[in-house]
């Protein structure tokens, strides 16, 4: 039996890492708590195996209807539930959503991700309005994602239908915190919707949130859920709790950035052939931090034209600081569908391939 925190960092050709949905938390902690530079190296190591490490994937939140939302997510800025400075506003018209994608597009994103505050899709005219959205901006060549709240398997096959890349829908954090932050679903609907979106061909984006109050260990137990999916997410999302004023967690302690750092490196190393993606909170971080962590193998993050990554209440980096940012870093934008492309071993070709994405 090899030991089990060994990703054999010494072998430079081949993949060193296989991909595995095995995972035991005891194995994912043991990596998560190794000497941070040692982690970070093995990490880095990994990242360069099965990922183009030159490479950051910059993608473009809009949100396309923003606030009210029934739900009572205790970190979010468009609750009804809670007083926060974000005015509600209704589905957005399909034209300005493709204007919108056309600049972030010529601004260099390969990935428009449409989010809706919503508790999930309802069948009719609006859901209709999104899936001409998803179709229109599909055409103008960029990955397109949605984050629309909980799907069957049905409305998961109309996204899919229309064009849809991929599909976000975050477990926040384990199944056992999961309830002290949201009261009105339940981690299993959450789970229910990423099975559904699988039955499809449309990737999924999932990840956490960083700073709700939880313990390491439900972070390794989030990690755990991800990584022993039948298959792992294309797209991973580390979020670093953006604080907003009026939200029952507007008063968390700052992540330290160690912990940031550890959950990025250990993310990369479960999920190898998966994009990490430095979401929320990154605003947060200097150059040398985010640069830490594209070391660590983050390789995806959201960026736009006005500084904020979802509401005015989530503040982000704008594209100007990014470009600037990427340039010291010697890190260039990655184009859009390379995903695919990626999971092929150039030294091993179909045959490196199926073992990555089997
Ligand atoms: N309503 C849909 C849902 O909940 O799936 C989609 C939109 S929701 C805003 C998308 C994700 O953004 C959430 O799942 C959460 O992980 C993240 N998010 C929202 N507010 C955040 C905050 N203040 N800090 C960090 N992450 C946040
Ligand atoms: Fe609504 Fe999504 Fe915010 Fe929860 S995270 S309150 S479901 S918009």
């Amino acid at each position: 039996m090899p030991s089990t925190v060994d990703v054999n960092p010494n072998r430079t050709r081949s993949h060193a890492a296989t991909v595995r949905h095995d995972w035991t938390t005891a194995e994912i902690r043991a990596l998560h708590d190794l000497p941070l530079l040692e982690l970070v190296f093995r990490a880095a190591s990994v990242h360069r195996e099965f990922q183009d490490a030159r490479e950051v994937q910059v993608c473009k939140l809009i949100s396309i209807k923003t606030g009210a939302c029934p739900e009572d997510c205790s970190y979010c800025s468009q609750s009804s539930r809670y007083e926060t400075e974000v005015e509600a506003q209704p589905l957005m018209e399909k034209e300005r959503v493709l204007t919108l994608a056309r600049d972030a597009k010529a601004a260099g994103v390969s990935r428009v991700c449409m989010g809706a505050a919503w508790r999930g899709v309802k069948d009719g005219a609006q859901f209709e309005r999104v899936l001409e959205m998803v179709k229109d901006v599909t055409a103008m060549g960029v990955e397109v994602c949605c984050t629309l709240g909980l799907v069957n398997e049905t409305q998961a096959k109309r996204l899919e239908d229309a064009g849809l890349y991929a599909y976000n829908h975050n477990l926040d954090t384990s199944e056992g915190h999961y309830k002290s932050v949201i009261t009105t679903r339940t981690y299993q609907d959450r789970l229910d919707t990423l099975a559904n979106v699988r039955k499809t061909n449309v990737t999924v984006c999932s990840g956490g949130i960083l700073g709700l109050g939880e313990k390491i260990s439900d972070r390794i137990e989030l990690l755990h859920t991800l990584a022993t999916l039948d298959t792992h997410p294309e797209s991973v999302q580390v979020n670093i709790l953006s604080k907003v004023e009026g939200t029952p967690l507007q008063n968390q302690e700052e992540v330290p950035f160690d912990e940031t750092l550890r959950m990025i490196a250990t993310a990369r190393l479960v999920m190898p052939a998966s994009m990490v993606r430095l979401s929320a909170g990154r605003v947060t971080l200097s150059t040398w931090q985010q640069g830490l962590c594209f070391l660590a193998g983050a390789n995806s993050i959201f960026s736009s034209e006005t500084g904020t990554m979802l509401t005015s209440a989530v503040p982000s980096p704008d594209y100007d600081a990014d470009k600037a940012m990427l340039a010291t870093l010697g890190l260039t934008m990655r184009p859009p569908f390379k995903g695919k492309e990626m999971a092929v071993c150039p030294d091993e070709g179909a045959a490196c391939a199926r073992m990555v994405e089997e």
